[in-house]
């Protein structure tokens, strides 16, 4: 017994890792809509996390960022909350394009999206790779207040003239640097000069190499830069 590590007691208090991300801050002080932050409350989110607590008021009052947090340390309702705020102000007016590297990714930001959206008359559609190119058509008549996508489906969506990528005003880049590693960076590029001038651009990822500042520098304007090194 005296030869057990003391550490293991430690991990053992938090599996998951999740708990050295909160802080002890609520969600109701940042000024939000009733309704979204009931959606919050109902999808058991009491307390910020610390990626949502550092980055959730500039978002709000339109910076741009660049958000620099582990994954599972809640980037998604960091940057879909501000989202929702600014939807709900100009719903007819309001697009945002999130683009992320994978399938299961984009599935899982519209899925936070919806629940937290209960109940408000906004909508979104997300626009994969491996799913019929002809039903994402439909799903682009109605007016979308957020489009969820991987990079090769928006380009090719947009080359078919059914994506209008410059009405696009709020651009998310999320999980930046697994885009760069599964080699979207001309993807990436080429859909950013599409959308041509936006009102506010945020980049989230788990990790930053040095050697990508300098494309990220052309990609923000004036970022705010958030880093949490929290949970381990
Ligand atoms: P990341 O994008 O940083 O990898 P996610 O946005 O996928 O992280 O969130 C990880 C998990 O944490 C999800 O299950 C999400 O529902 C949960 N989560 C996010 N924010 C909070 C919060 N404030 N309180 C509790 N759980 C949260
Ligand atoms: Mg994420």
């Amino acid at each position: 017994e005296s030869t057990l590590d003391p550490r293991l007691f430690v991990k053992k208090a938090q599996p998951s890792g999740q708990e050295g991300f909160r802080t002890e801050k609520s969600f109701e002080n940042l000024g939000l809509s009733a309704r979204l932050l009931q959606n919050i409350q109902a999808k058991g989110y009491l307390t910020l996390t610390n990626i949502q607590e550092q980055s959730i008021l500039p978002l709000l009052e339109g910076k741009d960022m660049m958000a620099i947090s582990k994954t599972g340390s809640g980037k998604t309702a960091a940057f879909l909350i501000p989202i929702i705020e600014h939807a709900l102000k100009d719903p007819r007016n309001f697009t945002a394009l999130v683009v992320t590297p994978t399938r299961e990714l984009a599935l899982q930001i519209e899925e936070e999206f919806k629940s937290l959206t209960q109940g408000m008359q906004l909508y979104s559609a997300t626009f994969i790779g491996g799913t019929n190119i002809n039903s994402d058509h439909a799903k682009l008549e109605r007016k979308l207040q957020v489009i969820v996508g991987t990079p090769g489906r928006l380009l090719d969506l947009s080359d078919r003239k059914v994506l209008d990528l410059r009405k696009v005003n709020t651009l998310v880049l999320d999980e930046f640097d697994r885009m760069l590693d599964m080699g979207f960076v001309l993807d990436v590029n080429k859909l950013v000069n599409r959308i041509g001038k936006r009102d506010q651009t945020l980049l989230f990822s788990a990790t930053l190499e040095p050697a990508q500042k300098k494309l990220i520098d052309g990609l923000l304007s004036n970022p705010v830069e958030v880093k949490v090194n929290s949970g381990s």
